[in-house]
């Protein structure tokens, strides 16, 4: 019988925005299961702790087959060989993702040389969407409806109840 093929799909989802479920959904076309994986990225400063960023992404992709939530701590290939995982799924936007998404893609297969990152160029439409922005945006009262799923939408009211729910024109 042939060997699933796993893929991780790691990241800080803080919190989860549409194009992190459009990767994930496409990534699901190449590979049998996709684990989303919630790591703590030490370069960035979370709004939402694991548990939170776990249960919106879990209440996001509830209705989709073949995918996993877990959260992970240390090395990247260390959990993907746990479990048993022939790669990482990432996603890229622009020029700026490039130089670190290379250099993380790099060290890991140095680290290990049998899994290997796999990159999705992202959809048009999601091309300004980062968990950086929308929180910044929600913070200040706008509007990020359209841009997160609706457990995400959710969980940013309860933390920024100045963010307005109608969608600008
Ligand atoms: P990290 O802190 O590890 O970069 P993120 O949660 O910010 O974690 O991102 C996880 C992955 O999702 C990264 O590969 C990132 O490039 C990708 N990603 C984030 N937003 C988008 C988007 N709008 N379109 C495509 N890929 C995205």
């Amino acid at each position: 019988m042939r060997k699933e093929k796993i893929a991780v799909c790691p990241g800080s989802f803080d919190p989860i925005t549409i194009g992190h479920v459009d990767i994930i959904r496409r990534g699901l076309c190449v590979f049998d299961k996709v684990i989303i994986a919630v790591g703590h990225n030490p370069l960035k400063m979370d709004l939402f702790t694991t548990e939170e960023k776990i249960a919106m992404i879990r209440k996001t992709v509830e209705s989709i087959p073949r995918i996993e939530v877990d959260s992970f701590e240390g090395l990247l290939v260390d959990y993907c060989r746990k479990v048993g995982a022939c790669a990482i799924l990432r996603g890229l936007r622009v020029i700026s993702d490039f130089e670190m998404e290379m250099q993380l893609a790099l060290m890991n297969k140095r680290l290990c040389e049998k899994i290997d990152t796999f990159f999705l160029m992202t959809d048009y439409n999601h091309l300004f969407v980062s968990s950086t922005i929308v929180k910044a945006t929600a913070a200040a009262g706008g509007s990020v409806e359209g841009l997160v799923p609706q457990p995400a939408l959710e969980k940013l009211m309860e933390k920024f109840p100045q963010m307005m729910k109608k969608q600008h024109p």
